[in-house]
């Protein structure tokens, strides 16, 4: 497809509608945009925009659309897949600006925020008024709007599921600058096409996200976490629907090998708990009642000790409301 290039016309229009310090045009664009977090040689973008409301996001498409520019919805750029690299050129639009959480609605469990808040600001912001937020994918500088865009997942996806599940409604902008509502603040919407399932994960290719409502739950008090060192790789993937079928599933489940281990040991000058087992799962405990939350890890300790781990570590326990109160020591002992 071929797309028009961006002309000085084109760059006075846009920073009329966001203000001349949001847009940048040519060699005042800073390498950073060129790339995601794989994709590090990257492509420039002609423009880059920085819209501050969903108003400005609506123009900006129009513009873009009538002119047959490509536009790359951007949030923090920590993607994998070079989904916000500028491809074709055209402007790369970063919402960054939009970065307020609008509501917490803390008799509703829900929360209202524009696409730039970062994952880490906002899970800081509900769990201070004793709010969770479960989705918690691994990079927390990445934005909502990015994690919704990608139907980003993580380590609580085990018991929580992805993005997806926690969301209820969006605002969008299409690309001819129409802006659209879908699903909202109610858990029951059952009527008509999905368009929120739509948009989730399609990358920017549909719309500019400009609005997520999603679903909270109260802030679990406990946190409990167990390295589990295993015989094998077999022995440890197997033991994996044991636990989830024991009836005691870990909010947070992860497997890695004993290479990792090491890397990391050497990269970070620290040591771990364990490092000579062939392959590891650290598995995270969710709850209020320790003794609740013990009853289901020596459940799930017990399934694995069967299942050929050597040993059972608590690698920490957290008291989420009066901080880490433990160090890693040995639960059980294996083979
Ligand atoms: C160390 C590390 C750990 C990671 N861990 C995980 C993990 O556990 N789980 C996981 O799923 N991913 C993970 N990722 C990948 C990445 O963090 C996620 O994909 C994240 O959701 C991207 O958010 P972002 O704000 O950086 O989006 P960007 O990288 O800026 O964009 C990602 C995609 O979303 C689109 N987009 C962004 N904002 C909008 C918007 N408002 N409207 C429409 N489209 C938009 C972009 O066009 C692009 O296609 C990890 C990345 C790193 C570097």
């Amino acid at each position: 497809m071929q797309y028009s290039p961006i002309t000085a016309d084109d760059i006075s229009h846009l920073r009329q509608i966001c203000g001349d310090d949001w847009v940048m045009w040519g060699e005042d664009i800073s390498p950073d945009y060129y790339h995601d977090e794989l994709s590090l040689e990257g492509r420039p973008p002609e423009a880059v925009a920085r819209p501050g409301s969903a108003t400005e996001v609506a123009e900006i498409m129009a513009y873009c659309w009538e002119r047959n520019i490509p536009v790359t919805p951007r949030g923090a750029g920590t993607g994998l897949c070079g989904g916000a690299v500028a491809l074709y050129g055209g402007v790369v639009l970063v919402t960054d600006r939009m970065n307020r959480i609008l509501e917490i609605d803390e008799e509703n469990l829900m929360a209202v925020v524009e696409p730039g808040v970062l994952l880490m600001d906002f899970q800081k912001a509900v769990e201070g008024v004793g709010l969770f937020y479960p989705p918690d994918p691994g990079e927390k500088t990445a934005t909502i709007g990015g994690n919704v865009s990608t139907n980003a997942g993580g380590m609580r996806a085990v018991k929580y599921g992805v993005t997806r599940d926690w969301v209820l409604g969006l605002e969008a902008v299409l690309p001819n600058g129409q802006i659209i509502n879908c699903g909202g603040k109610v858990v029951k919407n059952s009527s008509g096409y999905s368009l929120t399932d739509l948009l989730i994960g399609s990358e920017g290719t549909l719309a500019v996200i400009t609005k997520i409502t999603v679903k909270l739950l109260p802030l679990p008090r406990r946190q409990v976490s167990l390295l589990v060192p295993f015989t094998g790789l077999e022995e440890a993937v197997a033991a994996v629907p044991k636990i989830l079928s024991s009836g005691e599933v870990p909010a947070a489940l992860e497997f890695f090998q004993r290479e990792i281990i090491q890397a990391a040991e050497k990269y970070l000058g620290r040591t771990f708990p364990h490092s000579t087992a062939p392959a590891y799962l650290l598995l995270t405990f969710l709850g209020n009642d320790l003794g609740e939350l013990e009853r289901a890890y020596e459940v799930v300790a017990e399934v694995c000790l069967a299942q050929g781990a050597m040993d059972v570590l608590i690698a920490n326990t957290a008291d989420r409301q009066g901080g880490v109160v433990g160090v890693p020591r040995r639960l059980f002992g294996g083979h």
